[in-house]
């Protein structure tokens, strides 16, 4: 395909989809392209959902990348663009949104693409920030010293828009210490994941990117803010509850607890995402800090890119999209 293609997404929501590798063809089926769709067989029962663009089987992660670019860039335009994972464990959302480093996924070549279009003129002054989202907590993952907790608010009122209290937003010269801010913030995630039993599949991960013009002659200059959304798996409470050993039951507790909450940020993120697509007038944001975290990056004119992860060979395939658990924004 050609660059370029999602530059009229601009204000827009979309959601594309992506198979894992090596997915029985009897499970889930493709008809690649724009508007193409997913067939997923379950039990015996066909479901077909319609896309806004449908990657085929091996599409590279150069080929997926360059459906974002566009997007990705126009955020230098003041724009605001948020690109998200969704879909179950092992789908392969942090294989596309990260990728191995052999094969780098969408957010390592967006900043590469978006630090090679600002050159080196230093005409922005770019922020990152980092937060994980584990049940309904949020968590600064670049902030030094122990984990803490932070508080979500409200901005002052005229100003609208959302405050994170205590969120660290540092200052990133150079694409060399973005990755070392990236790769902090990463380790941070993995640390806390292992501790605490596979966390990072049940958590989103944020990463946000500010990017102001600094022109000393035009004033403080119009943000564009890119985020880059690595959603918690999308599995749903059932497969949380099997019975066992009073440990297992404790876990089992403890996953239901997970799973609620994971949904209840996804399904936010459905409600959001359904509002903003048909124009309601309200546009549920506060129902997760998911959606409010992200409310003023989801305004009008905002870009939001919702890539959906299907496939695999463990568990369930075809489940989620099956059944109650319908993907934002599929038709
Ligand atoms: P998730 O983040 O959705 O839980 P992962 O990204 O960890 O899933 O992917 C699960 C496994 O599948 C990983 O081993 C990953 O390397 C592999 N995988 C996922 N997508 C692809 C792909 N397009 N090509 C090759 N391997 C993939
Ligand atoms: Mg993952």
């Amino acid at each position: 395909g050609c660059p370029g293609r999602l530059l009229e997404l601009k204000g827009n929501i979309r959601v594309l989809c992506r198979l894992r590798p090596g997915t029985p063809s009897s499970l889930v089926s493709l008809e690649p392209g724009p508007g193409g769709t997913v067939t997923t067989c379950y039990r015996g029962h066909q479901r077909r959902f319609r896309l806004d663009w449908v990657f085929p089987p091996h599409a590279s992660q150069e080929e997926v990348f360059r459906e974002l670019e566009s997007a990705v860039l126009s955020c230098l335009g003041g724009y605001s663009v948020c690109i998200f994972t969704y879909g179950q464990t092992g789908t392969g959302k942090t294989y596309s949104m990260e990728g191995p480093p052999e094969d780098p996924g969408i957010a390592p070549r967006a900043l590469q693409s978006l630090f090679r279009e600002m050159g080196t003129g230093g005409q922005h002054r770019v922020t990152l920030s980092m937060v994980e989202i584990y049940n309904e907590a949020v968590r600064d993952l670049l902030a030094p010293g122990p984990p803490q907790r932070l508080a979500v608010r409200q901005g002052p009122a005229g100003q609208g828009g959302i405050q994170v209290a205590g969120l660290t937003h540092w200052d990133v010269p150079n694409l060399e210490s973005l990755h070392q801010m990236l790769s902090l913030g990463r380790s941070n995630r993995a640390t806390a994941a292992t501790a605490m039993n596979q966390r990072s599949s049940r958590s989103h991960a944020l990463v946000t990117l500010t990017l102001r013009t600094a022109s000393p002659s035009r004033g403080p200059g119009t943000a564009g803010t890119l985020h880059l959304v690595d959603l918690a798996g999308s599995e749903r409470a059932w497969k949380a509850g099997a019975a066992g050993s009073s440990q297992e039951d404790r876990d089992g507790a403890q996953r239901l607890r997970e799973a609620r909450t994971i949904n209840r940020s996804l399904l936010a993120l459905g409600g959001v995402m359904a509002a903003l697509r048909a124009r309601r007038p309200h546009v549920p944001f506060r129902d997760s800090q998911l959606t409010r975290l992200l409310q003023p990056a989801l305004g009008p004119g905002a870009t939001a890119v919702l890539l959906l992860q299907v496939g695999g060979t463990a568990c369930g395939e075809g489940r989620d999209l099956h059944a109650r658990h319908r993907p934002p924004g599929a038709a």
